[in-house]
């Protein structure tokens, strides 16, 4: 965790080309990753932005985070590393996962740059331990894509294990760990390659910063993404990256409290009678119950819970508008204000009409209580 960054700097490097000396210390400077000693041009490496990286890596407990300007740029990085047209070995994607890398999997990588992308398990609609196991036993994978706990259905799969399946099957491993967050799991400790995060939802965890983070320990894979990203210049600006440094002081005291917060909507929401269904692993009852203790470590089951209203579509939009009276309704998720979504309505229709996922933050838990009861009383 960051504790020890709770001290913020309020200096912000804006350079962009960097005074460079002689001739050997300019080619130094234009060929030395992460040097941090000698900066060349800001779309390489920034100090403001070299320093929110080191705060990050030590969240991560990882060597090396690289911070771009979103999320989705994080993902498109992590995976473009690995694009080979000469290798037809399949890319595994979980079946539920975060709408936005489905799609970028369905139209960039494979329709545009014929990657052979599979999902895990192409009939259903969430994603399990097992077929992520067996999707890597029946088709050899170059690489497996895995939400620890998936968006928005928040199933939980045994990274671990899938980890330990794919090396085995001599696949690279990526874990997108938003939901989860470094304040539950560091699947770099667990056999991933890289992790990437969207540091717009948790880690920055105001609604005010759009943000991507990689992170790996391989000294091989660092020279690669910061290369790729160098290329591309999909870096975060200093700006960002100075106020996101300052927001991470808080990381482990907010999570804390959402995940535990958290914890006790979940038992009040269950058995409600205007509630058909939560998805909560912190619940007894939750399959992946026992999985999420030991992989979590104790230490908390998310601050994300998706529920089904025992509602028609009516009632159900009749739900949305009465709870957005209290509570934010966002496209987010992971702010100090608790928010909602009304998941079909933003990620189409392969979702039910009355699914609603919730992202606790750290009011009082009886004051988000309170609103909720209010709405699903209405
Ligand atoms: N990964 C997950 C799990 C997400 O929920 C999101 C966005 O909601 C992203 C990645 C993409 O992040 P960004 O919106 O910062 O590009």
């Amino acid at each position: 965790m960051c504790e020890g960054e709770l001290v913020t700097d309020s200096l912000i490097n804006r350079t962009i080309g960097f005074r460079l000396g002689g001739v050997d210390d300019t080619r130094t400077a234009f060929t030395t990753p992460l040097g941090g000693k000698l900066y060349s041009y800001a779309r390489r490496e920034n100090p403001t932005v070299t320093e929110c990286e080191r705060a990050l890596a030590a969240t991560e407990n990882c060597d090396t985070c690289l911070l771009t300007p979103s999320g989705m740029a994080a993902i498109d990085i992590a995976l473009s590393i690995f694009n080979d047209s000469d290798d037809r070995r399949p890319w595994i994607f979980p079946t539920d996962a975060y709408a936005g890398t489905t799609q970028y999997a369905v139209e960039v990588l494979h329709r545009q740059r014929g990657t052979n992308v599979k999902f895990a398990d192409p009939a259903g609609k969430s994603t399990t331990t097992e077929n992520f196991l067996r999707a890597i036993e029946d088709e050899s994978p170059a690489l497996v894509f895995v939400e620890p706990i998936s968006n928005p259905l928040l199933d939980v799969i045994d990274v671990p294990a899938v980890a330990d399946a794919a090396r085995r099957a001599g696949a690279r491993v990526i874990v997108d760990n938003t939901i989860a967050t470094p304040y539950l799991f560091h699947p770099l400790e667990v056999g991933a390659d890289i992790v990437v995060h969207s540091a717009t939802k948790f880690l920055a965890g105001h609604n005010n910063i759009l943000a991507g983070v990689i992170s790996t320990s391989d000294p091989d894979l660092r020279t690669r993404l910061l290369g790729h990203r160098s290329m591309i210049g999909s870096v975060l600006s200093p700006d960002d990256a100075a106020r996101l440094k300052s927001q991470l002081a808080t990381f482990s005291i907010r999570l804390a409290r959402q995940n535990a917060s958290a914890l006790s909507i979940a038992e009040f929401i269950d058995g409600h009678p205007s509630v058909a269904k939560v998805r909560y692993a912190g619940l007894s009852k939750h399959p992946d119950h026992e999985l999420a203790r030991a992989m979590f470590d104790h230490r908390g089951f998310a601050a994300m819970i998706s529920f089904d209203l025992a509602r028609d579509a009516g009632g159900s939009s009749k739900f949305v508008d009465e709870l957005s009276e209290s509570t934010p309704h966002i496209g987010s998720m992971g702010d100090v204000t608790t928010s909602f979504l009304h998941i079909r309505a933003c990620f189409g229709d392969d979702y039910e009409a009355s699914t609603i996922r919730l992202s606790v933050g750290i009011e009082p838990v009886d004051q988000i209580i309170n609103k909720l009861e209010e709405a699903l009383r209405s």
